[in-house]
């Protein structure tokens, strides 16, 4: 069975075409500057990749031109479009309507609009993906994967937030969560590296990468997360600033004569690693600038390290134990350096770390000392896959 994984942004298309019969990567690429000058697909099949520049003024020519790649005699790997059994689409907000993923109808493309609201910058482009698909792909099913999804099992202690009740009922303001279809795969991963069933594990999963959470796993189900309503909270991020006292936000708005929106640029692209560096919101340029003696690089390295710890200790009290702590996402997978500096001082919770085997980047493997009592994985996050297994799994 072959299965289309569609993720669409305001002005990009990344598409991978997977055949479910050993989940295997048949072709995948990137359309950016969808409706801007210089467009660009890259498109990548075995070894080889191909670069196609055309003009791409909106995402229904961008699904087009995908369609067109894949059906290539040369550099395809389609010989005829009923080949595809399904289009899989990541949707960054399925608010509480969406605990999992869904066969997409009239009904969710009109759930889906109503959730534009609390993701202003990524539903509206998710749903122009699936409209295109709808339109160039008749007949072929579509399905949603969310990523707020996964987190729908957090108890109300944990998604309500201590502000008035009312808000939370006329606006749902609470935790939603995010990068959960990421957590959900390296959660299934750490059970079947740990050879342990799934149900009776609890993990902390840290997918720290360009923007970062931390989730509580408890028995292969989501009870806490550091992401909230925005993509903001939790530890600092590339250039997020993380937790912080909201007292300092109408502070700062009086003293800087800062609009909402300038303050919400502060929040979310001046911050993080950017911000406190004053480097690059790059985690490998700052760990180059630290290593040269840069010393807010070294404070940004620790703040994130740091953070990430905290969330460790409190979600092992939240779930009142804990087995593993898995590291994914671009600097979860690689960066020796942070890894370190997250699990130092975590002996006390029985997590120790291998300096050796902690040398490993972008690869499955236990980093812990055989002696640690809580395992520490690395765990290449697969999205694309999750989103195609999803779909898969609700065609069948
Ligand atoms: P992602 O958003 O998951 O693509 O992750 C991007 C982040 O991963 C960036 O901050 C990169 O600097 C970081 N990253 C990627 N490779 C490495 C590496 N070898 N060492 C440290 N950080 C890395």
């Amino acid at each position: 069975m072959k299965i289309l994984v569609i993720n669409c942004g305001s002005s990009s298309l990344k598409y991978q075409l997977m055949d479910m019969d050993g989940e295997r990567v048949l072709a995948k690429g990137l359309v950016e500057r969808i409706g801007l000058d210089g467009s660009l697909l890259t498109h990548r099949i075995n070894e080889s990749k191909i670069e196609i520049k055309k003009d791409i003024p909106n995402h229904k020519v961008a699904v087009q031109l995908v369609i067109d790649t894949l059906l290539h005699p040369e550099h395809g790997a389609l010989n005829n479009l009923s080949e595809i059994a399904a289009v899989g689409h990541r949707v960054v907000h399925g608010g509480e309507k969406f605990a999992r993923s869904v066969v997409i109808d009239e009904e969710v493309m009109a759930a889906l609009r109503e959730c534009s609201e609390l993701a202003p910058l990524h539903n509206p482009a998710n749903i122009i993906g699936i409209e295109a698909c709808q339109a160039l792909l008749p007949g072929v099913p579509q399905v949603a994967v969310f990523d707020t999804a996964f987190h729908q099992t957090m108890p109300k202690q944990a998604y309500i937030y201590g502000l008035p009740y009312e808000f939370y009922e006329k606006y749902g303001i609470r935790r939603y969560g995010f990068h959960g279809t990421s957590h959900k795969y390296v959660a299934r991963r750490a059970a079947r590296l740990l050879g342990r069933p799934l149900t009776e594990l609890k993990l902390v999963t840290c997918h720290l990468g360009n923007g970062s959470s931390i989730t509580a796993v408890k028995g292969g189900v989501s009870v806490d997360t550091s992401l909230g309503f925005g993509t903001i909270s939790g530890t600092i991020m590339g250039t997020r600033c993380g937790d912080i006292d909201p007292a300092v936000i109408p502070f700062l708005m009086e003293k800087e004569n800062l609009t909402p929106g300038e303050m919400n640029d502060i929040l979310y692209k001046k911050s993080g690693l950017l911000g406190l560096s004053g480097v690059s919101s790059d985690a490998r340029d700052i760990e180059a600038a630290a290593a040269a003696g840069n010393e807010r690089a070294q404070l940004a390295l620790e703040v994130l390290a740091y953070l990430t710890r905290k969330y460790i200790g409190a979600y092992a009290a939240a779930m009142g134990g804990l087995d593993a702590i898995v590291f994914t996402a671009g600097i979860g997978e690689n960066s020796d350096i942070i890894r370190r500096l997250v699990c130092d001082g975590l002996e006390f919770l029985g997590a120790e770390l291998d300096e050796e085997k902690n040398r490993v980047r972008g690869k499955e493997a236990d980093v812990s000392t055989s002696a640690s009592k809580v395992r520490i994985l690395v765990i290449p996050t697969n999205e694309e896959l999750m989103i195609a297994q999803e779909t898969a799994e609700l065609l069948s």
